[in-house]
């Protein structure tokens, strides 16, 4: 079987490329010192000349921008190139005011990475970047139901984004959501930008063509705009159907960009797609070419956090199952380096931290949506919870308890063990207490102790129960069952 047929859909071979704008966390804009953080201002209040695009206006590129992107390289599997230079791309477009966005095309800032996407079925697969380019966001329009005029917000206008383009190498939409899953890692762990989806951080344009040789691409559609893994996986799904419905039919794809319907879950047409020769680029003259040294090289590279793959050796290499590690990495918005670091100091840290982010953390979050954690507080919570555990103060489940009023107060406690008294969680482990209770239930449940010493150990358990029980749930049951063992005349197991 060659590689190609495993692929096949109805006949045809689905090729898939996608480009994807992320916003990098700069306080300003790209060329002009109006605040960059957008979210909940009004619209049309960060802005000034140089958004409005106004004659005489003249842009200044943001250093912070250019750093961010040097390490973006680093997290796609490449380096920074030393020499790039902005073009500019004309358009007409109302949330575009001057009539062209500065971009790069010639001489992008990156070129040439690769990264190793991991699929939900247990493979993997490398997939080539062509390029990423540093480039200004446009407006927004809203067009509001029923009125006869649209709304143009210039706050968006100038933000910083990184374009990351994939040669066209994917072909199921499986694999297109993996390599979207892995572009949003690795900007999280790279620092570079805030990956919210929900709130445009990273958006992504599908193009996809399908075609009955696997040796000649064919028309290629793009959908643009998408904001979640399941839409990127959803639209795909659906423009290959379409397209192979349409060529079934013996019409043609056209090359044009969609919209995605969320609601409906199909594409839609917007307007035919204009070829690079439309867009009449040319050098801008405004912005100098950046020009990056050795020592610039270098700083950026020495400031790169830990990248997800590193973590994910690290974290397999203590035990961990893939789908474990997986979710460890994905979980939180912003990159939990520090938290992983606490998680990865040995085998036994591996097992307990990563449990308690399954089984407490993460259902609490569910739960209590939109609560955000702070990460020191977290962290703090977590290495507090876990001394107490390994002292032998806390059973496991008291640990769960505890985990979960640390999460819900967000408070820094100095003293996490007097919370836990205070909440009545603290393991009870004196030996002269507990010897105390042993003997009390022994006295007050003479056939099962008989059995035990008659060497019945299965009454054991209920013996320790009972001491379990008297203790309102406080005795450590290790410790029980040693005192219990040696007052009955029988031997650690
Ligand atoms: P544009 O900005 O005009 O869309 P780009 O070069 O920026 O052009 O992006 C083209 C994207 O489309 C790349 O991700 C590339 O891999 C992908 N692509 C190119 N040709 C095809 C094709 N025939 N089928 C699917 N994807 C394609
Ligand atoms: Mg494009």
């Amino acid at each position: 079987m060659k590689v190609e047929d495993k692929y096949m859909v109805r006949g045809y071979y689905p090729t898939i490329g996608i480009e994807c704008h992320v916003q990098l966390k700069t306080k300003t804009k790209l060329f002009s010192s109006v605040s960059n953080e957008a979210r909940d201002a009004l619209p049309n209040t960060l802005i000034n000349h140089i958004c409005y695009g106004l004659p005489g206006a003249l842009p200044k590129l943001n250093g912070e921008a250019v750093r961010l992107a040097a390490k973006a390289a680093y997290a796609l599997g490449t380096e920074p190139q030393r020499f790039s230079k902005f073009d500019r791309k004309h358009y007409f477009y109302p949330d575009l005011p001057k009539g062209y966005q500065i971009s790069q095309f010639e001489q992008p800032i990156i070129l040439d990475g690769k990264i190793t996407i991991y699929l939900e079925d247990g493979t993997e697969k490398t997939v080539a970047i062509t390029r990423a380019h540093l480039e200004e966001d446009a407006g927004k329009s809203t067009h509001p139901t029923g009125a006869d005029y649209s709304l143009v917000d210039l706050n968006r206008a100038g933000t910083p984004l990184l374009e990351i383009v994939s040669e066209p190498e994917l072909h199921t939409s499986a694999e297109a959501k993996a390599y979207a899953k892995e572009l949003w890692l690795r900007m999280k762990y790279a620092g570079v930008s805030d990956v919210d989806l929900y709130h445009g951080n990273m958006r992504f344009d599908v193009n996809v063509s399908v075609s009955k040789d696997p040796s000649t691409f064919g028309t290629r559609s793009e959908t643009k705009n998408l904001n979640s893994f399941r839409s990127v996986e959803k639209a795909i799904d659906y423009e290959i159907n379409r397209q192979i419905d349409l060529l079934e039919q013996g019409e043609k794809v056209v090359q044009e960009t969609r919209g995605w319907l969320d609601d409906q879950l199909k594409t839609v047409s917007q307007r035919s797609k204009e070829d690079a020769h439309d867009y009449r680029y040319f050098p801008d003259p405004d912005i100098p070419p950046i020009v990056l040294d050795d020592d610039f090289i270098e700083q950026t590279k020495s400031e790169i956090f830990t990248l997800p793959d590193e973590w994910r050796q690290r974290l397999f290499k203590l035990g961990l199952d893939k789908q474990t590690v997986e979710t460890l990495l994905e979980f939180q918005v912003e990159a939990p380096t520090d938290f992983l670091s606490l998680i990865t100091q040995d085998e036994k840290t591996a097992k307990i931290y990563s449990n308690w982010v399954i089984n407490t953390e993460i259902p609490f979050v569910r739960e209590h949506q939109g609560v955000i954690i702070n990460e020191q507080t977290r962290n703090n919570a977590y290495s507090g919870v876990y001394t107490l555990v390994s002292n032998g103060k806390l059973s496991s489940n008291n640990a769960k308890i505890l985990l979960e009023i640390l999460l819900e107060n967000q408070v820094d406690y100095k003293d996490i063990e007097q919370l836990a008294a205070d909440h009545n969680l603290i393991q009870e482990n004196d030996t002269a207490t507990l010897e105390l209770i042993v003997d009390s239930v022994i006295a007050d449940n003479p056939k099962p102790a008989e059995d035990v010493r008659n060497g019945e150990l299965k009454a054991i358990g209920f013996l320790v129960g009972k001491v379990m029980q008297s203790s309102k749930g406080k005795a450590n049951p290790a410790e029980v069952q040693k005192i219990m063992r040696k007052r009955l005349g029988v031997s650690d197991e």
